[in-house]
């Protein structure tokens, strides 16, 4: 038994949306959706934060970008564009500290990293 929310749902011990079930990650909607389309990607492994990834997780990263980029498909948000993130800490404002990627998309998200106008150099 755990008190980790997203443990707890990716073990199946509390109810969510589960739109996708993958050998590294589990993805399922987020309770407070921030947009048409809004998905958390988490892996089954409970980390922290992306602070915590080591060399060993790429193939649970990998596996997140794919699952992204084929749930933007299914969710018809792949022409139009999406964001994928990841919060880390008080100032990005990360409220479950259980590792997880918010797939965002099916309205224009605005510029988050606002680049210099005339381009980068
Ligand atoms: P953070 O701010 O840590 O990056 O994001 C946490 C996210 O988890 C928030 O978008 C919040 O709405 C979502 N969330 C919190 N509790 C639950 C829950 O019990 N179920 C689901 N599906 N999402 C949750
Ligand atoms: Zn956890």
């Amino acid at each position: 038994m755990t008190d980790c929310l997203f443990c707890r749902i990716v073990a199946g011990e509390l109810p969510a949306e589960i739109v996708r079930e993958a050998e590294h990650t589990v993805a399922f909607r987020d309770i407070a959706p921030q947009a048409p389309v809004h998905v958390l990607i988490v892996p089954r492994e409970h980390l922290g934060s992306a602070a915590e990834i080591e060399e060993r997780h790429g193939p649970m990263l990998a596996e997140t970008a794919r699952v992204a980029t084929e749930l933007a498909q299914a969710e018809g948000i792949a022409e139009r564009g999406w964001r994928l993130i990841t919060n880390v800490g008080p100032d990005a404002g990360q409220a479950v500290f259980h590792l997880h990627f918010h797939l965002l998309g099916g309205r224009p998200l605005g510029r988050l990293v606002q680049g210099s106008p005339e381009g980068v150099r």
